[in-house]
């Protein structure tokens, strides 16, 4: 029986896999068998699975035993087709090892280039090519990347942010550019350069305590064991706990022949979009560099030229572009760039390189783009009949949205603004913050409270963590494809790159441009739709997405597809009004405790709670009525006959009262200072009150429904401003729905006994105006007893509403106002996957929903169900409420298109589902 295949060759037209492979390719090699397979000129190579990576760390690190023999007759294929041969003396064979997991990590992980070069090998290639500075500058190229990736990361060893082992070997080149008065690595000699390398040997040798391997296997499997490796590297870990990958996809290593884009002037590399991946347009975009290699233009070391006249910016009109250079090799190239987005019919990243004038192609996948760009390509390709409208739907991600809804800079301080510096706009949007220019001070000022822009020369995959963490982020070099602009992009984060006019004084801790200095912890600007910075705090408006197109359309397309009605939490009409623009179908919860808190209102609301008797308190309380019924009609009219559902007083009195401490002090001092002030017996009788209501866990306390029960009046009152409001809404003609719903309920008796208090002064208003008003009432489900009787409490309940907030905290026994310190060691520590306080626990806090929802639609099969914790605006709680047949589910203003994206996308994927049910059920293929 043949062993396990763990190499897949692909080469000259032929390849073992196909782009259908990606979990066991990784996405990179699925795709360059893919391109292989369409007779697309790619260097030959293989493919090593993510399976080898899965037994790696299963078996301490070590192989299977059938991989060195089938990677040695990988090798050899690539060497039949090259006509060369790896190690050889006199012909040899380079190789490049990169990573490649299923989904792209963009610089996440590693990349060693022209293995092979060895003190045997170097002579022969030196004579083979004529060319002595191009055989060492790939060799320095090697030892830098190798020593840092395979020597020092794959090591376990963890230098000091900026003293790793690559920061130091390329501080000796400046430092040899120095010495030879040379501007850019180009203009170092061969004989320069072979200096470096000894120079580069010490070092490491020094630093690492290790030497340079001088054998071309030993240094193909160093790097093959360092893309494992990195797998579970800082960055990786990172990365993916950002992203959401798992740990168990492993990732690939792709192994394959070396093209050179630094043999010459007719030569190049490029990075390429078949799209723009920041503004969607549909043209060709890019960028190239002649005589370097690949992550020249990535790294960001060397400002990179246009591919093509679209491509030109302000910063680079007057470099040539590919197109003007080599128009048929451009043409060559455009044409790939059509057939690889008419076959994987979405927007491609791509990288190729030029040896001697002869076009490779070293990568395609799916490019990352950012929401705005996301919404545009996903509508322009279904105008194209690319795909179809699920398609497009699908093709954006709920989160991607909030790019559209960002805000951006107010536009008149902005053009009376000084501008300090311009660079290529990367990320769009706004961002305003105080420098920082390290990526962990990053971190930790985030970690403040705090809001900062990373600066700094160009990023690394280092940088993540501070990326992530900034509000927005601007580097000195690098173009649009530089790693900086790429993980912005991937983000939706604001991004300027390739700020030439930066100088950053990482010691003195300045940033200066155009003869202004800036110092670490000044605010500056920025405006990623235009590349502009500006020194200063500018103040920043909200985004306005209806005057966008493509979301309009992609929303419409959104809103056929989902099934949940999709609401907002809100108390005020202007929130109401906002939600309403953001295609809010009514109001899930408005927390009527925040209307207590006016200037004119808190007053009352204390005269309430200091009341010694019932009669007192109702005279306190109807000073408060007319308040609250203002409140409710301009919400009930914002939201035009749109249902409003309106939760009575959840929080403890206490919280209404001034701080217990706080008036002890200043009685306190009082005693000492004017004994016989009569402030002070009021302020004792105050405490006394305070002392009164105080309580060791208010959580668990008088609130919700025990204190609508406890003190009925305040429910009475609050009803009756409810239903008030609804007759003056009436009475003009208008259409109303108000929604009463109870808060904190735990038994069948609470519901029934509140129950019966609203009913009677709903009806008493009713009377009283003669109206006839059709209202509801029903429940928050927040306490686990209530979801476990939930059949009994529907009896007395219209709709319920989960108050996730609160059932988690219940369910779980973890404070949602403490949780925090802890939850963050325990999503390090994988004791938990996720927050549930973000995103629902459906395996737990979820099954006591599902329970409630079955056992409430049995007593009552209209029972009208949704959401208002903070998981109503959460995409995977969504899918959840869906899957489970909620009726809606109610989030903040803001969240609301990315709610109803979301609800889009569970409608989607169950639909797939079912189909895909159907299609194994029956045995067909369609
Ligand atoms: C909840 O508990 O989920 C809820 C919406 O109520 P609050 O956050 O006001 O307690
Ligand atoms: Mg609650």
């Amino acid at each position: 029986m043949a062993g396990v295949k763990y190499v897949y060759y692909f080469g000259d037209g032929n390849a073992d896999g196909d782009a259908g492979m990606k979990n066991l390719l990784g996405g990179k090699g699925a795709n360059l068998a893919e391109m292989t397979n369409l007779n697309i000129p790619v260097p030959p190579g293989f493919t090593v699975t993510t399976e080898v990576c899965t037994y790696y760390y299963a078996h301490k690190k070590s192989y299977p035993k059938e991989l060195k023999s089938q990677v040695e007759s990988s090798i050899a294929k690539c060497e039949k087709v090259m006509g060369m041969k790896f190690g050889d003396v006199k012909n040899p064979l380079l190789l490049s090892v990169r990573s490649g997991a299923r989904k792209s990590m963009p610089g996440m992980m590693e990349t060693v280039l022209n293995i092979g070069l060895t003190s045997k090998t170097i002579p022969g290639l030196v004579a083979k090519t004529g060319n002595e500075r191009f055989v060492y500058d790939a060799y320095r190229r090697l030892i830098q990347m190798y020593s840092d990736v395979v020597m020092e990361k794959a090591a376990g060893i963890e230098p000091k942010e900026d003293c790793g082992i690559r920061m130091q070997l390329e501080k000796e080149l400046e430092a040899l550019k120095e010495r030879r008065h040379a501007k850019l690595d180009s203009d170092l000699t061969a004989a320069d350069l072979k200096d470096l390398v000894e120079v580069y040997k010490k070092k490491i040798k020094k630093v690492l305590g290790k030497e340079f391997p001088d054998d071309a296997a030993a240094q193909l499997w160093g790097g093959i064991g360092a893309v494992f490796s990195s797998w579970n590297g800082r960055r990786a870990i990172e990365y993916r706990r950002i992203e959401g990958i798992p740990e168990e996809w492993g990732t690939a290593v792709n192994v394959q022949t070396m093209v050179f884009g630094n043999l010459g002037d007719s030569s190049a590399t490029g990075v390429a979009f078949t799209r723009n991946p920041a503004t969607g347009d549909a043209h060709f975009y890019g960028e190239w560099l002649t005589n370097a290699q690949g992550e020249d233009v990535v790294a960001g070391t060397r400002t990179p030229n246009p591919l093509n006249k679209v491509t030109k910016s302000d910063q680079t009109k007057h470099l040539k572009s590919l197109e003007e250079s080599y128009p048929k090799l451009y043409k060559q190239l455009f044409d790939i760039r059509t057939r690889l987005e008419r076959h994987f019919a979405d927007m491609q990243d791509i990288e190729f390189t030029i040896q001697d004038g002869r076009l490779w192609m070293l990568q395609t996948r799916t490019g990352k783009r950012n929401g705005i760009a996301a919404v545009r390509m996903a509508v322009d390709m279904v105008n194209e009949g690319l795909i179809s409208k699920e398609e497009a739907v699908m093709r954006v991600n709920p989160e991607q949205l909030t790019e559209l809804l960002l805000p951006m800079i107010s536009p008149k301080p902005e053009k009376l603004a000084k501008e300090f510096a311009r660079g290529l706009p990367a990320g769009p949007g706004g961002g305003t913050g105080k420098i920082v220019l390290t990526a962990d001070r990053a971190q930790a000022a985030k970690e403040k409270g705090e809001k900062v822009i990373l600066v700094r020369a160009e990023t690394s995959p280092e940088d993540v963590h501070g990326m992530h963490a900034a509000e927005a982020i601007l580097t000195a070099k690098g173009g649009m494809t530089s790693h900086a602009a790429l993980v912005a992009r991937g983000w939706g984060k604001c991004c300027v790159v390739g700020c030439s006019a930066l100088e950053i004084d990482t010691e003195k801790r300045t940033v200066r441009a155009n003869g202004v200095t800036l110092k670490e912890g000044d605010f500056i600007t920025m405006n990623g739709t235009t590349g502009r910075v500006y020194a200063g705090q500018l103040p920043l408006i909200p985004a306005e997405p209806d005057k966008n197109k493509y979301y309009k359309q992609i929303m419409t397309w959104a809103d056929t597809f989902r099934k949940l009605g999709i609401r907002t939490n809100a108390d005020s009409p202007v929130d109401a009004q906002r939600a309403v623009a953001f295609g809010a179908e009514g109001i899930g919860l408005c927390r009527t405790e925040h209307m207590f808190f006016g200037d004119d209102r808190i007053k009352a609301m204390r005269e309430m709670i200091l009341a010694a008797t019932e009669a007192d308190r109702k005279i306190a309380l109807g000073k408060l009525l007319p308040l609250q019924r203002k409140d409710f009609f301009g919400i009930f009219m914002a939201m035009a006959g749109r249902p409003v559902t309106i939760r009575l007083l959840d929080p403890p009195l206490h919280e209404f009262l001034p701080n217990r401490e706080e008036l002890m002090v200043e009685i306190a001092k009082l005693e000492i200072t004017s004994p016989k002030s009569p402030k002070l017996k009021s302020l004792r009788a105050l405490l006394d009150r305070v002392q009164e209501l105080h309580e060791f866990n208010p959580m668990l306390g008088m609130r919700g429904i025990r204190l609508g029960l406890t003190m009925p009046e305040i429910t009475v009152m609050q009803v009756t401003a409810i239903m008030e409001a609804a007759c003056d809404v009436a009475a003009k003609k208008k259409p109303v729905k108000p929604e009463i719903m109870i808060p904190l309920t735990g038994h069948t008796n609470e519901m029934h006994a509140a129950r019966e208090i609203c009913d009677a002064t709903c009806k008493e208003v009713l009377k009283r105006r003669k109206m006839n008003v059709k209202y509801l009432i029903g429940t928050m489900i927040e306490v686990p007893r209530a979801a476990a009787t939930a059949d009994q409490i529907a009896c007395d309940a219209e709709f319920f509403s989960f108050g996730t907030n609160d059932l988690t905290q219940m369910t779980f026994g973890y404070s949602r106002d403490d949780a925090g310190k802890f939850i963050k060691i325990y999503l390090e520590k994988k004791y938990l996957p996720e927050d549930p306080f973000q995103t629902l626990d459906t395996e737990g806090v979820g099954r006591l929903i599902e329970m409630a929802v079955k056992m409430g639609r049995y007593v009552r099969k209209d029972l009208h169900v949704g959401i208002c914790g903070e998981h109503g605006g959460d995409p995977k709680s969504i899918e959840f409420c869906h899957n489970t047949g909620f009726n809606y589910v109610s989030c903040s203003p803001f969240r609301v298109p990315i709610a109803r994206f979301a609800a889009a996308h569970a409608a989607i994927k169950e639909k797939a589902a079912a189909k895909e049910a159907k299609k194994s059920k029956c045995g067909c293929s369609k």
